[in-house]
């Protein structure tokens, strides 16, 4: 399986994972990065092909929630690039992403007059190609690459998506986070043992403290903000945490009494009802059950923003968007709050490197906002961890729920993901990567073909397997190294196809039936179930092979010294004395003794079994019977014999008659 980030590899933002499985090429997520407003801001898609024939190259693309930095590029790579092929995402993220991207697009088209980007049509025809699917629910597309939803928290309609294409197997996480929130619950995911699992580390090294405590942090933090005459803003994404802080901060004016105004600027928040409203089966038990009487977003306390209120005096507590303070009401009201030191911000997420919310958790006093605009910032800033995504804890639970064979964590940052690299191989012992952007790994993933084995007959070879167990001894399938390994020839069937018989002497375990069109997967059959099955099966030649080696004292010794039946003493010396001058005596001895050898076995054969069908071949050292070829070989080792036995299915009586009777003879 090969896997190329061509976003969000040791960095977070622009998520965009490029994966390679049973030979079909998956995209998961086609995210935006919001720090750069560059060239940068989008994947680099030439990695999937320099001639833009993306549709060509790529067999799905698959959106893990509508965060703009796992989505944002959608609109872009379908329409300005051109992608024609299938996009699969839930209903609320289907819902969803065109809201916050058509958002996206008026602030960057017409208020800052950037040309060069997807129009509200190119989103619309986008959104068309997107083909929904549900939670818990097998899609399969054209029979071969399965994918599954699974349930991420984070946001509404966030999803972890299973992928698996003929053996090879996948789990895309996105976002998600493993402890429930106020108005969401926690990811989930069966033991699907997928080959990769390809995790986000946003929070890579935080084990962040119990929820309760975080809650208390932020309501005593604002609490005190507000007490003391401040203002308080709050940048949020509008779906999300706004949600659930608003009802933390709900709950606590109710509580406390206070009149503080507190309001919350999305013109979303009416969308954003309707949308829980819509996918209320998507979020917690409480929230389900709270709809029943009323809109869970139908608050007492939080009133809705108006600009006029920016001047206002007195304090104040605002849930503005943005989250990072790129554009919009957070941005605007930032740089009006900024100056006073008695004012608070508190961001409650993650803020993408580039974005003036990067800039005021670094502690930046002076922020160039851009070329005419300075903030000088004196109020105080708090980072509260209120972003849903796993923190180390999670991670590891995760891990621990599907258990894959390995791991591969992007949307983090370097210096984290090396740690949390280390603490993945330590703990599951399994292999764990963390690719660049551009960087293309190959994960080794097991080669087994999936075989459809009828319910008696697995019963019939177990009960065989542990009957053998209680009786040890020489039994002839051991002869054969275990199942034979069969190939198959390009040979058609011929018109009357031969009965198998099962044998008596070997045991033939099943008998491997494929498909020649490959539609199906191959069956592995009871030879006795055969004869009736037979009308469908087109005859293959099967081929055996078989080696045998004799050891050192035992049967070379005895055939050379004391053979069984008298070799002539020309038999060895007539085909090689014409060069013996050069030869060694080891090599003469050598090569006397394989004649030798070849000649017990064939008179041991002529004896045997019917003698008009033995033919010797002294020239290439091969016993022929039939189809059946005995060859012997030399090894490197001293005083030791190799029996190489070759033979088509129709020979299986000769066969296991041949080698009881070699068994016989050591
Ligand atoms: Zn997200």
């Amino acid at each position: 399986m090969r896997i190329l980030p061509l976003g969000a590899g040791q960095d977070v933002g622009r998520s965009c994972l490029l994966v390679t499985l049973g030979g079909k090429n998956i995209m998961f997520d086609c995210g935006m990065h919001m720090g750069f407003n560059d060239e940068r801001r989008f994947p680099d898609f030439s990695y999937i092909s320099k001639d833009g024939r993306y549709t060509e190259a790529l067999d799905c693309i698959i959106i893990s929630h509508f965060h703009l930095d796992h989505c944002g590029a959608l609109p872009f790579f379908t329409e300005m690039c051109g992608y024609d092929g299938p996009i699969y995402m839930t209903h609320p993220t289907k819902a969803i992403c065109p809201i916050l991207l058509e958002d996206y697009r008026k602030i960057t088209v017409e208020r800052k007059g950037e040309t060069n980007f997807f129009t509200s049509q190119n989103l619309k025809d986008c959104m068309k190609k997107v083909v929904t699917v549900n939670l818990h629910e097998t899609h399969w597309q054209d029979d071969e690459i399965e994918i599954k939803a699974y349930y991420a928290g984070h946001v509404l309609g966030a999803a972890m998506f299973y992928v698996r294409v003929g053996t090879e197997s996948i789990v895309y996480t996105g976002d998600y986070n493993m402890t429930p929130d106020r108005h969401l619950g926690s990811a989930w995911i069966d033991k699907c043992r997928p080959d990769v699992l390809v995790t986000e580390s946003t929070y890579a090294t935080t084990i962040r403290d119990s929820k309760r405590s975080r809650e208390r942090d932020f309501l005593s933090k604002v609490y005190d903000c507000v007490t003391q005459g401040g203002k308080v803003i709050i940048p949020v994404f509008a779906l999300g945490r706004a949600q659930e802080l608003c009802i933390l901060i709900e709950t606590f004016w109710d509580r406390m009494g206070l009149k503080v105004p507190v309001y919350f600027s999305a013109g979303l928040t009416e969308k954003a009802n309707n949308y829980y409203k819509l996918f209320i089966n998507w979020t917690n038990q409480k929230i389900k059950d709270a709809y029943v009487h009323r809109n869970m977003f139908d608050f007492k306390h939080i009133k809705p923003w108006d600009r006029a209120y920016l001047d206002q005096p007195g304090p104040m507590v605002l849930f503005a968007t943005p989250g990072m303070l790129h554009i919009g009401t957070s941005l605007e009201v930032f740089k009006k709050w900024a100056h006073e030191r008695q004012n608070m911000i508190i961001m409650p997420g993650y803020c993408v490197a580039g974005t003036v919310g990067a800039k005021v958790l670094a502690g930046q006093k002076v922020i160039d906002i851009d070329n005419f605009t300075t903030v000088h910032v004196n109020l105080q800033v708090k980072n509260l961890s209120f972003s849903a995504h796993a923190d180390a804890k999670g991670i590891m639970q995760l891990i621990r729920q599907c258990e894959p064979r390995n791991v591969v964590l992007v949307h983090g940052e370097k210096t984290k993901m090396g740690y949390l690299k280390s603490q993945v191989m330590k703990e599951f012992s399994i292999p764990c990567f963390d690719p660049a952007n551009g960087e293309s790994i190959d994960i080794e993933t097991s080669r087994a073909i999936p075989v459809h084995l009828d319910a008696a007959f697995h019963r019939r070879l177990w009960e065989r397997e542990q009957q053998a167990a209680g009786t040890p001894g020489e039994n002839p399938t051991a002869a054969l190294g275990g199942p034979a390994t069969p190939h198959f020839p390009a040979t058609t069937a011929a018109a009357d196809p031969p009965v198998l018989k099962p044998l008596v002497d070997l045991t033939v375990d099943g008998l491997l039936v494929v498909d020649e069109s490959g539609t199906e997967p191959p069956r592995l059959l009871d030879p006795k179930a055969l004869p009736e099955d037979q009308a469908q099966i087109r005859p293959h030649a099967l081929e055996f092979e078989t080696r045998k080696r004799f050891g050192p004292e035992s049967v070379l010794a005895k055939w050379t010294r004391r053979p069984p039946v008298a070799v002539p003493p020309s038999a060895g010396a007539g085909t090689s004395t014409t060069s013996t001058e050069t030869e060694s005596d080891s090599t003469r001895y050598r090569q006397s003794a394989t004649d030798q050898v070849l000649q017990v076995i064939h008179n041991f054969l002529r004896e045997n079994v019917q003698p008009a069908r033995v033919l010797l071949n002294p020239a290439n050292h091969t016993v022929v019977i039939e189809t059946m070829a005995i060859q012997v070989e030399m090894p490197d080792e001293p005083n030791t014999v190799d029996l190489v036995m070759t033979w088509n299915y129709e020979d299986e009586d000769l066969a296991s008659q041949v080698l009881a009777s070699i068994n016989r003879l050591a």
